[in-house]
């Protein structure tokens, strides 16, 4: 498998099939982690050297060690359900709340929402802000279902996913990998916080929320059998064959 077959969501153009089919585009969603948490997601991507797009949800210094690597690229994760929550904390609109993510990663060509939160509106708002890969849509793989990316007004590239670690243990989907591809676009999303718990339940993840923060104590909850970080290796282990 060439290394060529991992890309960069901003490397997509739905003009050119070459660009997306049978590719394989590792995405992660920071979700406001702890920074030993990411790092430990970060540290296992460096080591097999392939290209992601991260999601950014706050300031923090492993930015800049994401940065600093070529093969990465970082896009923002805004978080709009406080506001459709009416516990809005201070962000008064969906244009404040896309400013404020902005000024964490102001180069960021892609943008995905929290919990996928779409609108017409909201894609205007990502277009008037140069964004231009909008990562909101999750189609599962199967089916009669046709994965492409696609182009609406404004120029803004529609790229969705087609697994995501949460979603996977509730639909029981097991990782994508090249050959499942059939000439359709695989795009991935994981979150660090799933890759460090190993998460296999859903369980897991809730009942250790108050220490979330607290890797110490996080590290020591970690799925010692076959979890989401098993399926995240799986997947890097592609890079690696021939
Ligand atoms: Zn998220």
């Amino acid at each position: 498998m060439s290394s060529s077959t991992f890309g960069l969501i901003r490397d997509i153009n739905p003009k050119n099939d070459e660009s997306w089919r049978n590719r394989v585009f590792l995405t992660f969603d920071i979700d406001w982690a702890h920074d030993t948490v990411i790092e430990d997601t970060l540290a296992l991507l460096e080591q097999y050297d392939v290209p992601v797009t991260w999601f950014a949800t706050h300031r923090t210094e492993v930015l800049d060690r994401i940065r600093s690597n070529v093969k990465f690229d970082v896009g923002i994760h805004p978080n709009f359900n406080p506001l459709l929550e009416g516990s809005s904390g201070g962000a008064s609109s969906a244009a404040s709340v896309l400013q404020s993510t902005i000024d964490i990663a102001p180069q960021a060509t892609a943008v995905r929402s929290h919990s996928l939160v779409h609108s017409e509106r909201l894609a205007s708002l990502f277009i008037s802000h140069n964004l231009r890969y909008c990562c909101n849509a999750f189609i599962p793989l199967g089916g009669s279902n046709r994965i492409a990316p696609w182009e609406l007004w404004g120029e803004l590239v529609m790229v969705p996913h087609c697994w995501q670690d949460n979603v996977a243990l509730m639909m029981n989907m097991r990782v994508p990998t090249p050959p499942d591809a059939n000439d359709q676009l695989i795009v991935v999303n994981f979150h660090p916080i799933h890759v460090f718990l190993n998460t296999e339940d859903l369980g897991r993840y809730e009942r250790t929320r108050p220490i979330h923060q607290k890797p110490l104590e996080l590290i020591r909850q970690r799925f010692k059998g076959y979890g989401t970080r098993n399926r995240l290796i799986e997947l890097l282990e592609v890079s690696k064959a021939p």
